[in-house]
């Protein structure tokens, strides 16, 4: 079976998770010459076109027949929620198959950053996240990941310089379309969004870690660290039962060899639970000496659990204790607090019908 023939939906090819090369073939045994190739996708990946339709330098007969023969992939915009705090906008997408998926757009100064989500639901029963509290559905195709770039691009207008894969799901259990995709978003022929600009958020899967630093890309890894324990860890995070701390920082160890990036530590902070001085100390014992940085995220609370974020002051003071040690720290701004900012809420929303 070859690589692409993966991604055929309802005997469609999902055009939009086609390398270049690959689509000039799949044109080649249509008898197309490989121009209409790179026409084509141009007007995928950097004109973002919503349909075939516009694709105004094809001829006609040619945009018929990619409808019978390919899939678009589009989402369908179910709602947009803008913050009234920090202009933070939140996406709701419906999905070819009647699942929904949510993204954020995030105006920082430094440019543009979208969040996505890479599968429908997760498997990894993070105690404080909404995505995960029904389950996995499915997977997100590369298609659906650009398409949530692609379709925000659309809907601002702006460019979109950083994407960080931390919306819903676990992006290193989707490993393969998780590459795909950053393989064509940085693609010279498509948006060319550098790979220092991705950030990919995994809770730790030490396998997929090691084997994504075997690859050398240059996007940056976050790690969701949580707690600075094996034992506080297994309390909020399920996957700390299958693989250690050690093999974890091993894991992000190997990460900064490969690929000389600084490993991104996140670090939600639930009051009482994970916040007190001695852990502070204890993450600095843990991470001293490693070329790294730590995102301090005050928990965002959601309704089906109990935590409660961490009080302003002791959320300065556990910053300044791991500063003292000489730690790279920054508070994760908490954007779009006021439109379900925690991952998966809105979707949940939805689904439910509340
Ligand atoms: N599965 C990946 C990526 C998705 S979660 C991962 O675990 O990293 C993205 C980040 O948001 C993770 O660090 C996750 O732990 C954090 N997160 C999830 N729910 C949260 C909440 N309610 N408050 C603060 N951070 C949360």
């Amino acid at each position: 079976m070859s690589e692409t023939s993966l991604y055929v939906l309802n005997e469609k090819k999902d055009i939009k998770s086609y390398t270049l090369d690959e689509l000039k073939d799949e044109l080649k045994s249509m008898q197309l010459p490989a121009f209409r190739a790179k026409q084509m996708y141009e007007w995928l990946h950097v004109k973002l076109v919503p349909g075939f339709d516009e694709m105004t330098n094809l001829p006609l007969a040619l945009r018929k027949q990619c409808e019978e023969t390919f899939h678009f992939m589009g989402l369908e915009p179910v709602t947009v929620q803008e913050s009234a705090i920090d202009g933070t906008k939140k996406y709701l997408f419906r999905l070819y198959d009647g699942n929904y998926v949510e993204s954020v757009w995030m105006k920082y100064h430094h440019g543009n950053s979208v969040c996505i989500s890479s599968q429908v639901g997760c498997k990894m029963g993070c105690r404080f996240c909404a995505s995960t509290l029904d389950g996995w559905e499915r997977n997100l195709t590369p298609s659906e990941m650009l398409e949530q770039i692609y379709a925000i691009s659309r809907e601002t207008g702006e460019r979109v310089s950083n994407v960080v894969v931390m919306g819903t799901g676990e992006p290193l259990d989707n490993y393969e379309n998780l590459l795909r995709f950053i393989k064509l978003l940085t693609d010279e022929n498509g948006l060319h969004i550098s790979q220092r600009n991705i950030t990919v958020s995994t809770c730790g899967l030490v396998p997929m870690i090691k084997k994504l630093a075997d690859e050398k890309l240059q996007i940056t890894l976050a790690l969701s660290l949580h707690a600075p324990t094996d034992e506080k860890r297994r309390e909020l995070m399920p996957i700390a039962k299958k693989y250690s701390l050690q093999e974890v920082m091993e894991a992000c160890r190997y990460y900064f060899e490969q690929t000389g990036r600084r490993i991104s530590f996140e670090y939600a902070l639930v009051s009482g639970v994970n916040d007190n001085d001695e852990e502070a100390k204890q993450l600095i014992g843990l991470i001293r000496g490693m070329n790294c940085h730590v995102n301090l995220i005050p928990v965002n609370p959601i309704k089906e659990r109990d935590y409660v974020s961490t009080q302003h002051e002791q959320v300065q003071r556990f910053k300044k204790l791991l500063e003292n040690s000489g730690i790279n720290v920054t508070i994760r701004r908490e954007m779009g607090r006021d439109i379900d900012g925690a991952c998966g809420q809105l979707r949940r929303k939805v689904q439910s019908g509340e």
